[in-house]
């Protein structure tokens, strides 16, 4: 137990486990609440690895990439007659949402991450958060951090009104294991992040470790991200309902999407480059991401705060909310390091810049989709590039 700063982190996703790691070696005490009661895992696939994240791993120790991240050289872009159109050399680093996932938990006491921990209220006072769960139990912290995502209930909580704005597309996203994919196919797709410009859209496919961890060629995944337009209104309420009849406004996870949306998908690949078009149709369980633009006026409210997702993100071309999200957690925890576990103090300090880094965030991200999805004309080059160095 650390003897600085009581901390209550809510949501137990990547963002609240890079801020428990990272408060934690800043000596905070902390706790992780996560909604869910069943240990989290098979969410989101594919996460490109920043420098950020990297800094933020290596805090408990040395790593080694190679045990968990797959390496791409360079960046492959089909034509739309399905041939390579040219090559970039951009080295990108991916692993999965599940591999970073388990070795951010691994890091923490068991005690320190409850599961089954919805929270419904927060009160900040002169001293002390109180965080109070669903279930009428209450826990009090010296800060309350929120890490609870785009639809997060700390935003509603502290920022009323400030909701998830849809950008009038989703992100199909898929999963085939090397292991079903033909030489030919592997070859063609292999040692790169594939992209095919399309219009509008574009789809884009890299390795990631396999379900269970594994980096070796032949035991990865094949990612791929499709973003495909959908009106809002019933086009979308339709697409989003899923085949038990329930209505999921952020995701329809894999095995839940309906077989007509199945179908329709498959047939539109047929459009696709023939390497991308047959990831698509060895893809058994398909599923659906809604994108949306998120943004606040403010990140900190007395001794509580929104970070990651819960306070900016939305759209994921930059591929790099995970990032964001590690820099405004260890940027917290060096806020309270300098101002020697003051918890207002540190919060003064931190808020402005990582406001500054979530605007350019959200706004870089918006133009990009904005290009891609509704502009005419060429669509820019950006793909999943190394940049996003990420502002401090
Ligand atoms: C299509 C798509 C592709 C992406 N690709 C990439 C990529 O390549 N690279 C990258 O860096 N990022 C990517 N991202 C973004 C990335 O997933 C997030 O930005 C990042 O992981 C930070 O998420 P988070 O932890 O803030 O929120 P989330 O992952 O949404 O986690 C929020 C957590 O809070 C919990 N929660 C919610 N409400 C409560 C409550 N009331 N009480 C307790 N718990 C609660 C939820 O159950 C959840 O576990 C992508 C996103 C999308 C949509």
């Amino acid at each position: 137990m650390g003897s600085g700063p009581r901390v209550v982190i809510v949501g137990g996703s990547l963002g609240g486990l890079m801020a428990a790691q990272a408060l934690r070696s800043a000596g905070c005490d902390v706790v992780v609440l996560e909604r869910n009661a069943a240990p989290l895992q098979g969410r989101g696939a594919g996460i490109s690895l920043r420098p950020v994240m990297i800094d933020l791993l290596q805090r408990q120790g040395e790593i080694s990439l190679d045990d968990f991240c797959t390496r791409t050289a360079r960046s492959r872009y089909f034509g739309r007659d399905g041939q390579v159109s040219g090559e970039a050399q951009h080295a990108a680093l991916f692993t999965s949402w599940d591999t970073l996932h388990q070795r951010l938990l691994a890091e923490i006491p068991v005690q320190a991450y409850r599961l089954g921990a919805e929270v419904a209220g927060v009160e900040t006072g002169p001293d002390q958060a109180r965080v109070r769960l669903a279930d009428g139990s209450a826990m009090d912290g010296d800060l309350a951090v929120f890490a609870d995502g785009t639809f997060s209930s700390g935003r509603r909580l502290l920022s009323p009104g400030d909701e998830p704005v849809y950008a009038g597309y989703v992100c199909w996203r898929g999963l085939v294991p090397e292991a079903v994919m033909d030489a030919a196919l592997r070859a063609q797709l292999d040692d790169a992040t594939n992209i095919a410009l399309l219009e509008p859209g574009y789809f884009g496919a890299y390795p990631i470790p396999g379900p269970d961890g594994s980096v070796a060629p032949g035991e990865r995944l094949f990612n791929w991200v499709w973003y495909r337009n959908v009106a809002e209104g019933a086009a979308l309420t339709d697409l989003m309902t899923d085949t038990s009849g329930r209505y999921r406004f952020s995701s329809v996870p894999p095995g839940k999407v309906r077989t007509e949306f199945i179908a329709e998908l498959r047939k539109a690949a047929e459009a696709l480059p023939p390497a991308l078009r047959a990831l698509v149709r060895a893809t058994e369980r398909p599923f659906i991401q809604t994108i949306c633009d998120v943004e606040v006026p403010r990140m900190a409210f007395g001794r509580a705060c929104l970070i990651g997702d819960a306070a900016f993100g939305g759209r994921p071309h930059l591929g790099a909310g995970t990032a964001k999200a590690a820099q405004d957690a260890f940027t917290l925890a060096d806020a309270l390091d300098a101002e020697a576990g003051d918890v207002t103090k540190a919060l003064a300090a931190w808020e402005p810049t990582r406001l500054e880094v979530g605007r350019a965030f959200v706004a870089d991200n918006r133009r990009l989709g904005e290009q891609f999805q509704f502009s005419e004309g060429a669509p820019p080059l950006i793909s999943l590039r190394p940049g996003w160095a990420g502002r401090p």
